[in-house]
């Protein structure tokens, strides 16, 4: 029997095993790895610190598996391409023919000094990248009384490059609604040299920070974190009484340990075909790889059916041509009950304009509105029901250039 692995039963793991399950007969075997047998709902860590339960966000993986998926609920420890072998850390290995590696990113803090120390700690020092940082993080915003509250991000690239931004958005909105903003002095703090990556949404969010008195920290490459300061290479201190942090975001360790990715352990991946570039028989879809665009799980999605074509194109002994353009789709919560979008690719730059119809909307582009919001958490049930068993959304892969507006080139 002809053997699919995939490594990782998350967004794009499972998105992948169905959708391969689809198209492959049954003289094709599809196995997921996955080390727990728990599918969390990342984009609902960031409303666990206000008002999400922290159970909402938790299901069984094994719920998502289409019929004709095998699930092993193990660790890889190491990956041999070469011998197409993968080890677990029960002591079994397995074979395959074509390999998707969707292991993700996690934070890694203990790449800062005293972060992990501080963290650990749960005082002063607090992340929502994890469940159980976003459940502490509800308690510490709620005795939160006053004083200064940094948000910060360590260094990119992170998973959900805009969870930073929400979060500041919306613990304004929290101490707002709470009668003590007054008391609440918000810094965001960025390695970036402005609120986000591209002019325009830089402006359009940065413009957001200042119409809510947020102040903005740039190109803070961060050095420690300790005794309420959180310090620069460059010899700036910023002093704290919470600090909301992002970890560094690393790709897995079994990936260093295989030596099958870049220095922060993700996977060098063609960013058209989404396949390996060292390895013919191995592809990288979701946050796993080294893709130049953002790591989420709507660019997952929107990669994910070009995955399954090159990938067949493959089995079938042809060359992969399907190509990803980059396509990313971010959600905004704005805070006051409203969200922005942002839409981009490889090639263009988050703009303002309509989403998904030209012109039609009914959303905004880097314009903050209730539909937005409300299409955000529609997300929730859209990503359980259908984009994790592989139903069709009808939205396009590629990004539509129509109805948005360019800026005036000088
Ligand atoms: C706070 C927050 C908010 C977010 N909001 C949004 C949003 O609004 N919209 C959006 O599109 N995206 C959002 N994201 C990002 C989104 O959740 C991820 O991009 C997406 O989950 C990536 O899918 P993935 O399958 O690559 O990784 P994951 O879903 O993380 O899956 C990776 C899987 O690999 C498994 N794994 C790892 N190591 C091993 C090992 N050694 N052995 C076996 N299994 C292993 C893990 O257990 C996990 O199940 C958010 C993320 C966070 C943290």
């Amino acid at each position: 029997m002809a053997k699919l692995l995939i490594l990782g039963g998350g967004t794009a793991g499972t998105m992948a095993a169905n959708l391969m399950r689809a198209k492959l007969d049954s003289s094709w075997e599809i196995t997921v790895v996955d080390a727990d047998n728990a599918h969390h709902y990342q984009p609902g860590y960031l409303f666990v610190p206000f008002w999400m339960k922290p159970s909402r966000v938790v299901r069984k993986r094994t719920k998502f598996f289409n019929d004709g998926v095998t699930f092993v609920e193990d660790a890889v420890t190491r990956v041999e391409p070469e011998a197409n072998t993968v080890h677990l850390a029960s002591g079994r290995t397995l074979t395959y023919d074509y390999l998707i590696v969707a292991s993700g990113t996690r934070p890694v803090p203990s790449m800062v000094e005293g972060m992990a120390e501080e963290l650990e700690r749960g005082e002063k020092v607090f992340q929502f990248y994890t469940l159980d940082g976003a459940a502490e993080l509800h308690d510490a915003l709620e005795k939160f009384e006053g004083g200064k509250l940094l948000v910060h991000i360590s260094e990119m690239p992170i998973k959900c490059p805009v969870a930073p931004l929400e979060f500041t958005f919306l613990a304004e909105d929290y101490y707002r609604k709470r009668g003590i903003r007054h008391k609440v002095d918000i810094t965001f703090v960025t390695p970036l040299d402005g609120a986000f990556t591209k002019p325009v949404a830089t402006r359009e969010l940065g413009n957001m920070l200042e119409d809510r008195s947020i102040r903005l920290t740039t190109d803070f490459q961060v050095e420690s974190v300790g005794d309420g300061v959180l310090a620069s290479y460059d010899g700036r201190e910023l002093d704290f009484d919470l600090l909301v942090t992002i970890p560094p975001n690393m790709g897995q360790q079994f990936i260093i340990d295989s030596r099958m990715g870049d220095a922060s352990g993700f996977v060098e991946t063609d960013k058209h075909t989404l396949r390996s570039v060292r390895w013919e028989n191995v592809f990288v879809l979701g946050d796993a790889g080294n893709l130049p665009t953002s790591k989420a799980g709507a660019v997952a999605h929107f990669s994910a059916e070009i995955l399954v074509e090159n990938l067949c194109a493959a089995i079938n002994g042809k060359e992969p041509e399907a190509s990803f353009d980059g396509h990313a789709n971010c959600f905004v919560e704005s805070g006051r009950g409203q969200a922005m979008l942002l839409d981009f690719n490889y090639e263009t730059q988050p703009l303002t304009g309509t989403f998904p119809l030209p012109f039609v909307g009914p959303m905004r582009l880097l314009k903050p509105s209730r539909i937005n919001h409300m299409g955000k958490l529609a997300f929730e049930q859209i990503y359980w029901n259908m984009l994790l068993p592989g139903r069709p959304i009808p939205l396009p892969s590629a990004m539509m250039t129509a109805g948005k507006k360019f800026p005036k080139e000088d």
